[in-house]
């Protein structure tokens, strides 16, 4: 199957708008979200959880009161300043083990920690996995991982020829996790005043791991002179200018409403977002 990622250099662009409408128009797909720091996808997919665990990762030390002799040395050498009263602070915790290893009377553990859950639904456009971390939480790219093995495992089990993934803002772990073996990214930039830097960090993501990047503007006509240097800076670059949307009060009313701005808008929007969405499915398939 081909795994489409819709991304974005910061967050609101309008890239869950896009992925939701991916999600209403185009056949035979298995829908993941990756933006599990924030996951909003479910908002206007609302999905039906059929299966779902728990997400453990990451270590945190624990001191063994009967254990320890309160020598204190642990204080003095944890450097996250997590331990106080012989008692080790979960949300300071960094989980090196320094502690672990320094306790002189073997008082202190290292326990694996519940960082996350993760979902399987239905929704009235198809499956969905979707996973939803811990606030204060870490490790949100071993989740995202989990997500895409879990929607890749669904769409090979179902036959399903795409993924289409609605993944983190920015450029971080999560993000080059979520990228890495996908057939293609879709770049979401606004014309803002950062937003070719944002967009250029993208790209920058993408061709380090070797993904083909297409690239959309959204809100293109609320600054056509950043717009264009948008439009030139992809055209220097060789990337694929698949699509421009324009600002539009229905993204905002879709949202309040919980659906797809593609199944909202009728017109011109739905249009083009459907074009884009051919434009895409039809590049990674020849691939
Ligand atoms: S180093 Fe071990 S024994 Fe000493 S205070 Fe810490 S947990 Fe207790
Ligand atoms: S595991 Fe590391 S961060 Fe956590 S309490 Fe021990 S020394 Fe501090």
């Amino acid at each position: 199957m081909n795994e489409i990622v819709i991304i974005s250099g910061k967050g609101g662009t309008g890239k869950t708008s896009i992925a939701a409408s991916f999600a209403a128009i185009g056949e035979s797909k298995v829908l993941a979200d990756c933006d599990v720091d924030a996951s909003d996808l479910h908002l206007v997919l609302f999905p039906t959880v059929v299966d779902k665990g728990e997400f453990w990762s990451g270590k945190k030390a624990r001191i063994e009161e009967g254990k320890c002799n309160e020598c204190g040395l642990c204080q003095e050498l944890c450097r996250f300043g997590a331990i106080r009263d012989f008692k080790v602070d979960h949300l300071s915790c960094e989980g090196c083990g320094f502690c672990f290893h320094a306790c002189p009377a073997g008082a202190i553990v290292m326990e694996d920690v519940l960082s996350g859950y993760w979902f399987v639904s239905e929704t009235r456009y198809g499956p969905l996995v979707h996973a939803r971390l811990i606030p204060g939480e870490e490790n949100s790219g071993k989740l995202v991982a989990l997500v895409r093995q879990k929607a890749k495992a669904l769409a090979e089990e179902k036959a399903l020829k795409y993924i289409v993934t609605d993944g983190p803002p920015g450029i971080g772990c999560p993000v080059i996790s979520s990228l890495s073996g996908a057939a293609m990214a879709l770049l979401v930039a606004e014309p803002t005043m950062s937003g070719v830097s944002d967009l250029e960090r993208a790209v920058g993501v993408c061709n380090h791991f070797g993904i083909p990047a297409a690239v959309c503007i959204n809100k293109y006509d609320l600054n056509e002179e950043i717009g264009r240097e948008i439009e030139r800076y992809c055209s220097q670059r060789g990337i694929e200018l698949v699509g421009k949307l324009p600002f539009d009060e229905a993204f905002v009313e879709a949202i309040s409403k919980g659906v797809p701005v593609a199944e909202y808008s009728k017109g011109s929007i739905r249009n083009e977002i459907e074009r884009i969405w051919e434009t895409i499915a039809t590049r990674v398939k020849k691939q």
